[in-house]
């Protein structure tokens, strides 16, 4: 057993400690004493588990695993030594078997906790409270809408309608005075300065190196029990490099918020493979354990603009990502009782078995289940993922830098998950669950309640428009103006029929052509379709040729050409 396992279960506390006191469970997710459910109760323990279920459910990417195991107890420590309680508990069961049990054992009350962000978290809880364990809920403060916002903003779910993100984040500024001006207009006179910030990145400022973090003791026992628990997990423990303790998540806060965010609104959709990062913060995997809390961190950046450091574009454009997207994904999610509301379209059976990566995502979808994985599919997509999303090479430069980094650190930067892998998945119809379970294990920073609105709903158009107003595609001439993939890629971005040409475009015209019944009549699609109406059969069919070639060489795993 680790030391640090053997230390923590050492001071475990004895049932006569234990009995006396309340105890908060705080989730994988919820690393912080700030929020309500502990600050609320001074006098409550803190319960900590590790489950190896939870570990063995994906093969999840190394680096993730690290980062939530690590965190957590760093974070275990931590509160030892403020003094508070800790009682920690590592075992194969589930939590909701875990809390129960130890419940039991040690005659706990009802044990205090928020509701949990991860639906699988509150499935895992509700099928233990049937067995016995007893929870008393107070409310999450780690979010910063509710859902009576929702409501005002939406009204009751109801099927078929459309959620705006702008809507909800109208009315959040509004609410929460952020970025907001004493006459009650908001800062700068406008609600979003998204317009400004397509800049692309030609080094113009350089981006400055970030602080790095090296692996201790404690990050090495978690590699130890990986290795030994699930040793199929994807990805590599080299070169890990996240923040574990509440110091070091600071240090990093700090250097994003005073070097990088100033710089964050322009560049903010470029991609260059030789600054992967570029001035994005890359802290969503901090801020969704919360060792990182939302609300902070949006008054943090508001300062720095009121104090001149941080210009208004891109200040209101992080803030937007936090205040605006990622709440509005989680009400998705929410409201979707995680898109199994929707029309459901399972992928074949065969699928499972397509290529020697598919067994990382394979699971049996029972349509009678009713906690089976959403399944929506409003394109009607359904071939397996290839190969090149595990890593092989496919020629296609943009997709294999991107896939590379993911490999390697389980993160790249929204345009790059948005218009490179989500927007070729889309054009080739590749299966919108294969790729959210493919982002699902792959980023450091997915969990169900945020991977699946951003995949299902925003990338790949699954829920038929709910989330987005028209699918999120495009040919070659978008990531040709916002990278510098092109320049050094085998295929021509210029060119979109014919052996070297980019596939990109045809495959985007050829989707545009497949789904036109579906989407020619949508009024933000009438330019892209009065041009596709312009070509000539024989052009048409040059691209549906050369679209066809390409889906087949990524479905075999080979070299486009
Ligand atoms: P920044 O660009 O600096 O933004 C600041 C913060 O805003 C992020 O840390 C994040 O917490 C939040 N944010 C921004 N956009 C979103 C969004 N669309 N949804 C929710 N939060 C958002 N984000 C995740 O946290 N987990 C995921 O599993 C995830 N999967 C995604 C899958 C796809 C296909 C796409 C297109 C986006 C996904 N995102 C996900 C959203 C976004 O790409 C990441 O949050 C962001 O790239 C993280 O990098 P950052 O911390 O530098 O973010
Ligand atoms: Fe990607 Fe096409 Fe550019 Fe190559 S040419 S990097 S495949 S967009």
């Amino acid at each position: 057993m680790s030391s640090f396992l053997q230390q923590m279960f050492a001071q475990n506390p004895s049932t006569a400690e234990a009995s006396r006191r309340p105890w908060v469970f705080l989730p994988y997710d919820r690393q912080n004493d700030r929020l309500g459910v502990v600050a609320n109760n001074p006098d409550a323990g803190i319960l900590l588990v590790e489950s190896h279920a939870k570990g063995q459910a994906r093969p999840y990417h190394r680096k993730k695993v690290m980062l939530v195991l690590s965190s957590q107890r760093h974070f275990a420590l931590e509160q030892l030594e403020k003094g508070r309680p800790v009682l920690y508990l590592n075992a194969p069961e589930s939590f909701g078997e875990q809390l129960r049990t130890v419940q039991q054992r040690l005659h706990l009350g009802p044990l205090l906790l928020s509701p949990p962000a991860e639906r699988e978290l509150r499935k895992d809880l509700e099928a233990a409270q049937a067995n016995g364990l007893r929870l008393q809920y107070q409310p999450d403060t780690a979010w910063l809408s509710t859902e009576a916002d929702w409501e005002h903003v939406f009204g009751k779910p109801t099927r078929g309608r459309q959620y705006l993100m702008e809507r909800f984040y109208r009315h959040m500024r509004q609410t929460s005075g952020l970025l907001m001006e004493p006459s009650g207009k908001f800062a700068g006179g406008r609600l979003s300065f998204d317009e400004e910030n397509r800049e692309r990145y030609r080094g113009q400022v350089p981006v400055p190196p970030r602080p790095t973090f090296p692996v201790d003791a404690i990050t090495r026992e978690v590699v130890e029990m990986i290795d030994r628990l699930t040793p199929n997990t994807l990805g590599t423990s080299e070169g890990f490099d996240l923040p574990v303790t509440a110091g070091d998540v600071d240090v990093l806060w700090q250097f994003a918020l005073k070097r990088l965010l100033p710089f964050f609104g322009p560049y903010e959709d470029a991609m260059d493979s030789r600054e992967p990062v570029m001035f994005h913060s890359a802290i969503s995997a901090l801020l969704n354990v919360s060792r990182l809390l939302p609300g902070e961190m949006v008054r943090d950046v508001e300062a720095q603009y009121r104090a001149g450091k941080i210009p208004l574009p891109s200040a209101e454009g992080f803030i937007r990502q936090i205040l605006g997207w990622r709440e509005f994904m989680r009400h998705m999610h929410r409201v979707t009782d995680g898109y199994r509301t929707l029309e459901q379209s399972p992928d074949p059976p065969a699928n499972r078995n397509a290529n020697r990566y598919s067994p990382m995502l394979a699971k049996e979808i029972n349509a009678a289940e009713p906690d089976r994985p959403a399944v929506p599919s409003a394109l009607d997509a359904h071939l397996p993922l290839p190969p090149a999303y595990w890593g092989e090479r496919s020629g296609m430069l943009c997709l294999d830098t991107v896939i590379a980094q993911v490999m390697q650190t389980g993160w790249s930067h929204h345009i790059t998950r948005l218009m490179v892998l989500s927007n070729l998945a889309v054009l080739c119809g590749f299966s919108p669950r294969e790729l959210t379970d493919w982002f699902w294990i792959s980023y450091v920073d997915a969990y169900d309640w945020v991977v699946e609105p951003n995949v299902l709903g925003m990338s790949t158009f699954a829920d038929g428009g709910l989330t987005a107003t028209k699918p999120y595609v495009s040919g070659a001439a978008y990531i040709n103006r916002m990278s510098n993939y092109c320049g050094q890629c085998a295929l021509d971005p210029k060119k979109s029929t014919g052996p070297g040409s980019c596939p990109f475009t045809a495959l985007y015209w050829s989707f545009l052509e497949r789904h036109a019944d579906l989407l020619s009549g949508n009024q933000r699609m009438r330019m892209p379709y009065n041009t596709l109406g312009k070509k000539s059969a024989d052009e048409r069919t040059a691209l549906r040729e050369r679209a066809e070639r390409a889906v087949e060489q990524l479905e075999r795993g080979e070299i486009v050409t």
